[in-house]
């Protein structure tokens, strides 16, 4: 996925969480520090990728990371989650009482994750594990016919057994 698609993903994530009520007690400001937290990250992870956004501006430090690890492991992992947490917060609370920058930060290196997602090359979220995970878009749009199958097999049944009522309560189908 590139900058774009990650940016507009992110944006309509927030608006998302805004919108359906998460987050309610948070004021107009706020709101506008967690917009600021989630840019300031959303691209962050492809910092292992040389001619992304970030890997293209500190091109010796991204060709270092694609080299010796690869691109969507250690980035794109759980793992850097948990240690970035630990100082997103740390660097916030230095400056600010309020932690919706903090929240925004970790909004915006999670959307990336969930957007690689759905690319067919998948994301290593338990490196230094290398198991892929991805969605397939196929995979649901399988799920979802099988639902409405089994659902016209429901009615099906439901339609024969209301019918067999029917015949035994009139001894006729009609
Ligand atoms: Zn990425």
């Amino acid at each position: 996925m590139n900058f774009n698609e990650h940016l507009i993903f992110l944006i309509s994530s927030i608006f998302f969480i805004k919108n359906y009520g998460f987050f309610k007690y948070l004021s107009k400001e706020e709101w506008v520090y967690l917009y600021i937290g989630g840019i300031l990250t959303f691209s962050l992870p492809d910092i292992d990728h040389p001619n992304s956004f970030i890997g293209s501006k500190i091109k010796f430090i991204s060709k270092l990371i694609n080299k010796k690890i690869g691109h969507r492991k250690f980035t794109h992992s759980l793992l850097i989650l948990i240690i970035l947490n630990y100082y997103f917060k740390k660097i916030v609370n230095l400056y600010f009482t309020s932690n919706s920058l903090y929240y925004g930060m970790i909004i915006g290196y999670i959307t990336h994750i969930i957007l690689d997602l759905f690319t067919p090359m998948g994301v290593e979220i338990l490196w230094p594990l290398n198991f892929k995970f991805k969605i397939s878009i196929y995979y649901f749009i399988k799920i979802i016919k099988y639902i409405i199958i089994m659902l016209l097999y429901l009615l099906l049944i439901f339609l024969i057994l209301k019918l067999n009522v029917y015949y035994i309560r009139n001894r006729s189908w009609i």
